[in-house]
C-alpha cells in the first residue's frame, strides 16, 4: 500500500490582502505560496476573481499529483454566516454580502471547500502546527490593524452558535473610543494597528521637538505605525510609553475574564503588532497580574506565536480535514 500526503489549497483573504499556498496537511509544510494586493477597491467580483486566478495558478504550476489534493479551505476576513457556508460581510470590499463563496470555489475547482473567519483559522493554525501545538484549551488573538481570535475548548475550535470568539470587541473601557463595531471602548479600540498608529499620530502632532517620537515620526515622513510607536517606547518617548500602557493594560483585562472565564491552557499572541513582543511582554504580564485573582496570576502562561502569518493559511487548510462546517 502506497502512502499518498494529502494537500489542501488554502486561501487567505484579508480584505486588503490575499494570501494562497498548497499545504501537506500531515506535516503543514506551506509551498507555491502567492502573496498579493487584494483588489478591495475594485470590488466583491474583481476579488472573487483574483482568488479564482491564484488557486488556478498554484494548481496549474505545482509538481503534486491533483488527486492528492483533497479540498480547499478559506480564511475570510470579515463576517461570514455561522455554518461557514456564505460571506456576509467584508469591511473593505463594497457589496461583498451573502455570497456563497466556499460553494463557487468549491464548483470551479472540484474540490469540497471550507471556509471560517480569519480569528478562527488563526487560531486553528497556531493550535495544529505551532504554539499551541498538543494542548487542549487556549486563546489565539490575533493583533494586526484589528484584533481577531479564535477559541479552542477541549480539543476543537469554540463556536458558540457561530460567532464565539470575538475578543476584539469585549468592552475593557466602558467610557473609551468608539469603535467601527458601533460601541465604545472595545479592545480593539486601544490594543490595535490602527489604534496605535491612530493615537500614535495625534501624539506626534503635538509632540515636543526633542522627543523621540517627533524624531522618529519626521524620519518616516508623518507615517505613524504600531512598530513606530513600539520603538518611541524603547527609547523612553513619554506619550508613546503612555498610550501603549494604556493599550496593553485594556488587553491585559480583557485576557483576564477569558482566563476567569475558561482557565485555559494557554493564550497566544499574533498578528503584525506584536512583532515588538520585547515591549509588549512586560506589559502584558503586568497588566494581567494586575486583574487576574491570586489564585490565577500563577495559571496563565501567554505566549507569542510560532510564525508570523502563514497561521491563518495553515488553518484554512486545516478546515479540510476538520470538517468544521459540516458539525
Ligand atoms: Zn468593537
Amino acid at each position: 500500500m502506497t502512502n499518498t500526503a494529502n494537500f489542501a489549497l488554502a486561501f487567505d483573504f484579508g480584505g486588503t490582502k490575499l494570501a494562497a499556498s498548497l499545504i501537506n496537511t500531515a506535516t503543514g509544510t506551506i509551498s507555491n505560496l502567492i502573496r498579493l494586493p487584494a483588489p478591495a477597491e475594485q470590488g466583491a467580483d474583481a476579488c472573487f476573481q483574483a482568488m479564482v486566478k491564484t488557486g488556478s495558478t498554484i494548481l496549474d504550476s505545482c509538481a503534486i499529483p491533483r488527486e492528492e489534493i483533497k479540498g480547499i479551505g478559506i480564511s475570510f476576513g470579515g463576517i461570514i454566516s455561522d455554518d461557514g457556508k456564505s460571506v456576509v460581510k467584508s469591511m473593505h470590499v463594497k457589496n461583498w454580502n451573502n455570497f456563497p463563496l466556499p460553494e463557487k470555489i468549491s464548483s470551479l475547482f472540484n474540490l469540497p471547500t471550507y471556509m471560517e473567519n480569519d480569528g478562527n483559522a488563526a487560531a486553528i493554525g497556531e493550535w495544529i502546527f505551532g504554539a499551541g501545538k498538543g494542548v487542549s484549551d487556549m486563546l489565539y488573538i490575533q493583533i494586526s490593524t484589528g484584533v481577531g481570535s479564535g477559541l479552542i475548548l477541549s480539543n476543537r475550535l469554540f463556536k458558540g452558535q457561530g460567532m464565539a470568539g470575538e475578543f476584539g470587541h469585549m468592552t475593557v473601557e466602558p467610557d473609551g473610543p468608539l469603535c467601527a463595531c458601533g460601541k465604545y471602548g472595545c479592545v480593539e479600540t486601544l490594543t490595535s494597528g490602527w489604534a496605535f498608529s491612530k493615537y500614535g499620530t495625534e501624539a506626534y502632532q503635538n509632540a515636543e521637538m526633542d522627543s523621540p517620537l517627533y524624531r522618529l515620526g519626521n524620519n518616516n515622513l508623518g507615517k505613524i505605525d504600531a512598530q513606530l510607536l513600539f520603538e518611541a517606547c524603547r527609547e523612553g518617548d513619554i506619550q508613546a510609553v503612555k498610550i501603549v500602557e494604556r493599550g496593553i493594560d485594556a488587553l491585559g483585562l480583557g485576557i483576564s475574564y477569558v482566563v476567569e472565564l475558561i482557565d485555559p491552557q494557554l493564550i497566544v499572541l499574533g498578528g503584525g503588532v506584536t512583532r515588538s513582543w520585547d515591549v509588549m511582554y512586560p506589559l502584558i504580564i503586568k497588566a494581567t497580574q494586575k486583574y487576574l485573582s491570586p489564585l490565577f496570576q500563577q495559571r496563565v502562561k501567554l505566549v507569542h506565536s510560532f510564525f508570523d502569518g502563514t497561521e491563518t493559511l495553515l488553518g484554512a487548510a486545516m478546515l479540510t480535514t476538520m470538517n468544521l462546517n459540516n458539525n
